[in-house]
C-alpha cells in the first residue's frame, strides 16, 4: 500500500472514501475493477472499522464461502484483495469538511488538514466515528487503558487477573464467558437481571454462576478505590441498598456504542434517524457523486449485514464509473472469464484473447 501523502498541496482523485470498514475496503477493490483508484480515510488509526474495533477474535460465520474467519482474519483477507489496487490510507484524521466545488466535483477536507479534490465519494462512515459509551463514575478515567477498558485489544493480558466486566448485552456477556479459566476471577456486574444478550449466553452466564466458576452482580458502579494510583475495587450500590467492595485488578466496561454522526450531518445529505438515505439502484445520497454505503445508509428494508454492504459497494462502484467514465457503457463482467479484468487484477488469462 502507499505511504501517506504530506498533506499540502489538494490531492486529485477519482474517489474518496470515508470509512475503512470492511464496506470501505471492499469499496475499494469494487472500484479497482473498474479501474478507478481511490484514497481511503479513516479517523481511527487502525484498518476494519467495527471487525477490528469491537470484535477482532470473535467468530464470523455469514460471510459466504468463508464458513468461519475472526474480525482480523476477515480484515486481513480483504487487505489482501484490495492490496493490487493500491488505495491510498489516510488514517487517524476524521473527514471534517464535504463540500461541491463549482466544476461540479467535490473539495473534501481532513482534522489533519489533508484535502482531496475528487470526482465521487463513497461514504462509508459505518454508525459514524463511534465511541463507547463511559462509565459515569467521578475520577475513574485516570484508570482508562491502565485498568480500565472499552474493548479487549489483547485478551492474554487478562489472563490470572481478577476480571471485573460491565453491561448486560453481547459484548459484555460473550467478553466475560471468554475470560473464564483463564482469568483468575471474573465477575459479571449489570443494573437488572435482564440482559439482552444471546439467550444462550446467558444461560451459560448462569450455569457458570451456578458452578461458581464466575460470579453474577446485580447493581450499579458508584465509586472506586485505589492505591498508589491503581484500581484496587469498585463499588457497587446492589437493589437491597447495600454498597458492596469487589476487588479487581482490570474493569472491562461495555455499555454499547453511541454513534456520533459527526460531522457528516453537515454536508446537506438527506438524512434520515442518523442515517444517510440513498436509493437502492445505485446506493447514491441525495447529492450526485456521493454515495453512502454499509451500516451508514438506510432504505427500505436494510439490514446492517456485511453482505448487504458489499451489494451496496458493487453497484455504488458501477454508479460512480458513470461519473468518472461519462459517456461509456460499463459492461458487467466476470473476474474469472475477462481478460479486461484478468489484466486489472494482475492474474494470468487462461484465455486466448
Ligand atoms: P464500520 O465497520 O463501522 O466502519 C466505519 C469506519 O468509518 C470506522 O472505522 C470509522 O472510524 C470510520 N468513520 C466514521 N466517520 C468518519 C469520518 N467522518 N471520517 C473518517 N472516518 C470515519 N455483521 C455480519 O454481517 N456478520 C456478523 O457476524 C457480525 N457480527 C458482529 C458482531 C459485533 C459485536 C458487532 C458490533 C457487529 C457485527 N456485525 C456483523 C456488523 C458488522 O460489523 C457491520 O455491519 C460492519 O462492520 C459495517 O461495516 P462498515 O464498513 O459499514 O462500517
Amino acid at each position: 500500500m502507499n505511504a501517506e501523502a504530506p498533506p499540502f498541496a489538494p490531492i486529485e482523485t477519482d474517489c474518496v472514501i470515508i470509512g475503512a470498514g470492511p464496506i470501505g475496503l471492499f469499496q475499494v477493490f469494487e472500484l479497482g475493477l473498474l479501474e478507478i483508484r481511490a484514497h481511503v480515510v479513516d479517523s481511527l488509526t487502525r484498518l476494519g472499522g467495527q471487525c477490528i474495533e469491537l470484535y477482532p477474535e470473535k467468530p464470523i460465520y455469514d460471510i459466504p464461502s468463508v464458513p468461519v474467519c475472526t474480525g482480523r482474519e476477515f480484515t486481513e483477507n480483504l487487505l489482501r484483495q484490495i492490496e493490487r489496487f493500491r488505495p491510498t490510507f489516510h488514517l487517524g484524521q476524521e473527514v471534517t469538511v464535504v463540500r461541491q466545488r463549482d466544476d461540479g466535483r467535490f473539495h473534501v477536507e481532513t482534522s489533519n488538514h489533508t484535502t482531496f479534490i475528487t470526482r465521487t465519494i463513497s461514504i462509508a462512515a459505518g454508525v459514524g466515528a463511534f465511541q463507547p459509551r463511559k462509565l459515569k463514575v467521578e475520577g475513574i478515567d485516570a484508570f482508562e487503558d491502565k485498568q480500565l477498558f472499552y474493548r479487549v485489544k489483547d485478551p492474554r493480558m487478562f489472563d490470572g487477573r481478577q476480571v471485573v466486566v460491565c453491561g448486560g448485552g453481547d459484548s459484555a456477556l460473550d467478553c466475560a464467558l471468554d475470560f473464564v479459566g483463564k482469568a483468575e476471577s471474573v465477575v459479571l456486574v449489570h443494573r437488572r437481571d435482564a440482559f439482552r444478550a444471546a439467550p444462550a449466553s446467558v444461560a451459560r452466564m448462569r450455569e457458570l454462576c451456578a458452578r461458581y466458576e464466575m460470579q453474577y452482580e446485580i447493581g450499579q458502579v458508584t465509586g472506586f478505590d485505589a492505591r498508589d494510583d491503581r484500581l484496587t475495587a469498585l463499588k457497587i450500590a446492589s437493589g437491597d441498598g447495600v454498597t458492596r467492595r469487589l476487588e479487581l485488578d482490570c474493569l472491562l466496561v461495555f455499555y454499547g456504542l453511541s454513534p456520533k454522526l459527526g460531522p457528516i450531518a453537515d454536508w446537506g445529505l438527506e438524512i434520515d434517524r442518523k442515517q444517510i438515505v440513498v436509493d437502492t439502484a445505485r446506493f447514491e445520497t441525495s447529492t450526485p457523486g456521493i454515495f453512502a454505503v454499509g451500516d451508514i445508509n438506510s432504505y427500505p428494508g436494510k439490514r446492517k449485514l456485511i453482505v448487504s454492504g458489499f451489494h451496496e459497494a458493487t453497484l455504488a462502484a458501477f454508479a460512480a464509473a458513470a461519473y468518472v467514465y461519462p459517456g461509456k457503457t460499463i459492461h458487467t463482467q466476470y473476474s474469472t472469464t475477462s481478460p479486461t479484468l484478468h489484466k486489472v487484477l494482475g492474474v494470468e488469462s487462461t484465455l486466448a484473447v
